[in-house]
């Protein structure tokens, strides 16, 4: 692996400027303190999806004060921003009749918003889905298997029996965009994407393993390549559920592929042209503009791609405008 002087790609979900205000909530209950503070913003969520509209064209997420009936409901302190107005999210049921969207306002999730919020914005709704999303998947302690209670804001569990402290998990996987001689990309479909849904091959980190060694290891069992060159591009959090994707690029000598069916069940070399054409004429799908994937599948073509999928990925009726 090596930092050449290529900078690190720009990543939609990495752009967070959100202070998490790590010592502050440590002390005592920073949600009943930012609660108790009117100039605190909410932010609401159900199922993954925040309030957003659009203001001189800016898609922005739509905050409110504090209402009493939050100190009952299940909330996150997410931290302050630069002024040092703190914000939290208060979760909601899905279904909730609440969560009617109004007239020029839309639920998008972080896939939908992620790439058009602003900095801030960005930051806030990525920290509010990757903790929401752990505490929906671990309410019991890993010790002993006791009920565990919210500390901190929502950035700690403590297990009501032994104690234990338990913290929001991060999942590393590493993704690779891999070429061959002539300047081609591989991409490939795993067996559970629609047809015509292709990317850059992808894979969790084992236990014990580098980074390098788990890019080695995936895309030698997924398509059976040997690879030079790895280089580190950058990454980002992709909290569905909790990842934190660690994107390289690799060159690889052979271009004969073997495929491990259970994993992939298509794959192949693009040239620029190639790929421009299948995306244009919606032969193949590309991954959102959010995604690390499509930051390295645009990298490497030098700029972005047309894709008839943006378009589908943007018409959806729960995200009015
Ligand atoms: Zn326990």
């Amino acid at each position: 692996m090596s930092l050449d002087s290529e900078a690190l790609l720009d990543l939609s979900l990495s752009r967070g400027t959100l202070n998490r205000n790590g010592l502050g909530r440590r002390d005592g209950d920073p949600v009943a303190a930012a609660l108790a503070n009117s100039d605190t913003r909410i932010v609401d969520l159900t199922g993954g999806r925040a309030l957003t509209c659009r203001v001189d064209g800016q898609l922005r997420l739509v905050h409110r004060a504090p209402r009493f009936a939050d100190s009952a409901a299940q909330t996150l302190y997410l931290g302050h921003d630069v002024d040092g107005t703190d914000y939290v999210a208060v979760l909601h049921e899905e279904g909730d009749p609440g969560a009617e969207a109004p007239p020029g306002r839309g639920w998008r999730n972080l896939r939908e918003a992620g790439a058009e919020l602003d900095d801030l914005e960005s930051g806030v709704l990525t920290t509010a889905v990757a903790l929401a999303n752990w505490h929906a998947r671990h309410q019991f302690c890993p010790r002993c298997g006791a009920l565990t209670v919210v500390e901190e804001g929502g950035w700690v569990r403590r297990c009501t029996v032994d104690g234990s402290q338990h913290y929001p998990r991060t999942d590393a996987a590493i993704i690779v965009a891999v070429t061959d001689p002539d300047e081609r990309i591989l991409l490939a479909r795993g067996p559970h994407w629609p047809e015509g849904r292709m990317s850059v091959l992808a894979g969790f980190v084992e236990a014990g393993e580098s980074l390098e060694a788990a890019v080695h290891r995936e895309v030698m069992e997924e398509v059976g390549l040997t690879l030079t060159d790895l280089t580190y591009r950058g990454n980002q959090p992709w909290p569905f559920p909790a990842s934190l994707m660690v994107g390289f690029r690799a060159r690889a000598e052979q271009t004969r592929l073997t495929l491990d069916e259970t994993e992939i069940v298509e794959a192949s070399w693009f040239t620029r042209g190639e790929l421009s054409f299948a995306a244009r004429s919606g032969q193949v799908a590309l991954p959102p503009r959010v995604s690390i994937a499509r930051i390295l599948i645009e990298h490497w073509h030098g700029g972005p791609i047309e894709a008839v999928s943006d378009v589908a990925a943007t018409a959806d009726p729960r995200a009015a405008r």
